[in-house]
Formats: C-alpha cells, sequence, structure tokens
C-alpha cells in the first residue's frame, strides 16, 4: 500500500508518498508561496531528478491538485493512477487534550480539529485546508490526522499543570501540551530496536535538537515530561525562540521596546534564541563556524544551548530516576558531533561515556557509547513523515 503523507504550514505544503512494503518514499515534493506570487511546486521521483512546476496556486486545494498531478505525471510521476493511494497520513500541529492518538478523519474530527485552532492559530487552519483539500480532491481516500502533541498526553497532571489558579486551566486550557511528539516517539522505538530491549522496560531521554528543539523523558514508550509548553516557545533556547525566561520578563521588554503582545509574541518566537544572543545566524552550522573564528557570542550561544540541554538531561534523570539512554535526533542531534560531545560532557552519574570516534559520524542510527557505559547515548536521525505513514496504515487496516 502507498500512503501519502501531507504537512501543511500556513503558505507551504509537504508531501512524501511511502510504499508500506519497502518503508521507502517513493516520491517526495514541497509547495512553496501557497497564495502569494511566485508559488512553486518541487517534485521529486525517489532517485529521479528534481522537477520544478511553477503555476498560481492560491490556496491548499490547488496545491493538493497539483502535488496529485505530478505523482501520476507519465513523466516524472511515482504511480499510474490516484486509486494507487491507499490513504493519506496529515501532520497536524495541535490536538489539544481532545487527542491522544492519531484519528480516521470524519466530520465530528474535522470539527474538534477546528476546536485547537485557538491554541494552534498559525498551524492548525493550514493543517484543515490540506485535509480538506484532499477530502474534496480524494473522496473515499481514508484520511488520517496525526498530531504532534498526542505522544504527550500520556504525562500526568503534575508535569502538565503550570503554577496558575486552576480555573485559567478549566476555562482556557492552559497547560502544558508539548509538541515534537511524532518524532520523539519514533525515535523511542528506534531506541528499543537499537538497544535490542523492549520499549516496555526502558526509560528514555530523546533530545530533537534543530531549529526547533525539545526534550522529552519517555518511560516504557510513554511521554512521561517534555520542555516545549503550551505553545512550542517553552523550554529549550532554540534557533530563534527564546525558551525559558522569568515570565516578568516579557511585560518588561514590552514597556521598553514599545511593543503591543502580538508584536512582542513575534519577537520572543523570531528574533530570540541563538540568532538573537550570537546576532550570527539561527543555523548552528553557522554558530560552530563563527565560534571557531574567535566570535565570542556565537561561542556563547552554544554555550547556553548546550548547558539548557544538559540541565533538562539531569531534570528528567531525576523523574525517570535514571536513563538507559539519552538519544540525539533532529538536523543538529543528527549532525553535530561538537555538540553531542559537549552536552554528554561531565554526565559521569548518570554512567554515559561516548567513544570520540563512534561520535564522529552523522546521519545514521549509532550507539556512540564505550563498550561499558551503563547510560548508551544513541544517535538516532528522525523520520516523521515514516511515524505518520506507519500510524496511518495502522487506523487503515485496524477496521
Ligand atoms: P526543523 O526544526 O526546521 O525541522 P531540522 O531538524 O532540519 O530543523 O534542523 C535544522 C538545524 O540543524 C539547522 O538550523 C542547523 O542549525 C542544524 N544542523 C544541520 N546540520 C548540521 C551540522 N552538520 N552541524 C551543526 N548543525 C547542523
Amino acid at each position: 500500500m502507498n500512503i501519502l503523507v501531507i504537512n501543511c504550514g500556513s503558505s507551504s505544503l509537504k508531501y512524501q508518498l511511502l510504499d508500506m512494503e519497502t518503508k521507502n518514499p517513493v516520491a517526495k515534493g514541497l509547495v512553496e508561496r501557497i497564495g502569494m506570487p511566485g508559488s512553486v511546486l518541487t517534485h521529486r521521483k525517489a532517485a529521479g531528478d528534481k522537477e520544478i512546476i511553477t503555476a498560481e496556486i492560491p490556496n491548499h486545494t490547488v496545491a493538493v491538485q497539483l502535488v496529485l498531478d505530478a505523482l501520476v505525471n507519465p513523466e516524472y510521476g511515482a504511480i499510474k493512477n490516484l486509486s494507487e493511494i491507499g490513504a493519506v497520513g496529515h501532520r497536524v500541529l495541535h490536538g489539544k487534550d481532545l487527542f491522544s492518538q492519531s484519528v480516521l478523519i470524519n466530520d465530528e474530527v474535522m470539527k474538534a480539529i477546528e476546536q485547537c485552532i485557538e491554541l494552534g492559530p498559525l498551524h492548525n487552519p493550514a493543517n484543515i485546508a490540506g485535509i480538506e483539500g484532499c477530502r474534496t480532491l480524494m473522496p473515499g481516500v481514508p484520511q488520517v490526522a496525526v498530531f504532534d502533541t498526542a505522544f504527550h498526553q500520556t504525562m500526568p497532571p503534575e508535569a502538565y499543570i503550570y503554577g496558575l489558579p486552576y480555573e485559567l486551566y478549566e476555562k482556557y486550557s492552559i497547560r502544558k501540551y508539548g509538541f515534537h511528539g511524532t518524532s520523539h516517539k519514533y525515535v523511542s522505538q528506534r531506541a528499543a530496536v537499537l538497544l535490542k530491549r523492549p520499549l516496555e522496560e526502558l526509560k528514555l531521554i530523546s533530545c530533537h535538537l534543530g531549529n526547533g528543539s525539545s526534550i522529552t523523558a519517555v518511560q516504557g514508550g510513554k511521554s512521561v515530561e517534555t520542555s516545549m509548553g503550551f505553545t512550542p516557545l517553552e523550554g529549550l533556547m532554540m534557533g530563534t525562540r527564546c525558551g525559558d525566561l522569568d515570565p516578568a520578563i516579557v511585560s518588561y521588554i514590552q514597556k521598553k521596546e514599545n511593543l503591543s503582545s502580538e508584536e512582542v509574541n513575534e519577537f520572543l518566537n523570531k528574533k530570540c534564541g541563538v540568532l538573537g544572543l550570537s546576532g550570527v545566524s539561527s543555523d548552528f552550522r553557522d554558530l560552530e563556524g563563527a565560534a571557531k573564528e574567535g566570535n565570542y557570542r556565537a561561542q556563547l550561544a552554544l554555550d547556553v544551548f548546550a548547558h539548557d540541554v544538559k540541565k533538562y538531561i539531569g531534570s528528567y534523570a531525576a523523574i525517570l530516576d535514571g536513563a538507559d539512554a539519552i538519544i540525539f535526533t533532529a538536523g543538529l542531534g543528527e549532525n553535530s558531533a561538537e555538540m553531542r560531545a559537549k552536552i554528554t560532557k561531565g554526565l559521569d552519574y548518570l554512567g554515559v561515556e561516548i567513544d570520540p570516534e563512534k561520535n564522529n559520524t552523522r546521519g545514521k542510527e549509532i550507539d556512540i557509547s564505550t563498550e561499558n557505559a551503563r547510560c548508551r547515548v544513541l544517535v538516532i536521525p528522525t523520520n516523521e513523515e515514516l511515524m505518520i505513514a506507519m500510524e496511518t496504515y495502522d487506523i487503515v487496516n485496524q477496521g
């Protein structure tokens, strides 16, 4: 069975068509600038050349139509006709506490996803537009929603409740939700395979370190704590997000810089993190380069980031009462041997010891610990598309 995985942003649509027998993508691509001048679809068949298709793409339905046309194109498509797509899996950012797992989409589910818009105002409307486009253009093909928040619904109340009046939780659903759930779930499952132990008996600390970053404590395959919160702004300092702050700083900046509440929110999401701190870039490759040339603020940004990650690892080791493994994933976690070495230095109390030679790898599944290390350190490339496709496959084949 082929499964189409769709990930819509406000002006973009990423897709992959996966063959569930081989678990490999047979085609993938990206639509950019939806609803803007210069919209374009970049399509690639597995092992094929890139096709760049320019067209007017006013909305997500037209984007979906173009993707489907590309998939069945006789020259660069991957399938003969649309009946070869067994189901579609959609990434949905926010499922509030309404969804603790992936779900087959029907009208009732659509209404519930709409209810989540207030907590995911940028992403959920785009996710809905993508789902609606597919439902219109592929009637009869099962559509499944896979939520970024769902994996974290197993957190106990003491992990997700903030120190605010309880009425605010009841009235406005203000609580920790957590994100990157699909990624944390995927790498946890892979960790069990790599460690050759049942997931049910493992204590894992999963570090998804990319442009957006979060850390999750996973006990027996279930999320019990995570660093992102009510929104993805909480937790680690990130590429452009500030991460944890004294909340009093927010209104202080607002007053001093004369910003509206929307502006300060945008500022904290887009202009802070390692970008704001270094003044160099949000990209860790640039920071590592600048730090080597002696740039103090780039070095400081790397130091603060590594310190933050280490602090979370320590607190999650406390929550889990130890850890069997620490997992590194996403752009930075998978690729930067330097950052992994910096973070894992001085975690002797946990039994962490990495082998510098093994650490000197990128982008592949590997245990980089020394032979006798008590707590293993794993590098596991994330694959959110495959996880979405697997969940979709399971749901479609259940019923
Ligand atoms: P996103 O959150 O956008 O999905 P990714 O997981 O793709 O992000 O991670 C992108 C980030 O990973 C880049 O901004 C960059 O900082 C970092 N990165 C990628 N490759 C490397 C590398 N070789 N060395 C250091 N950092 C890297």
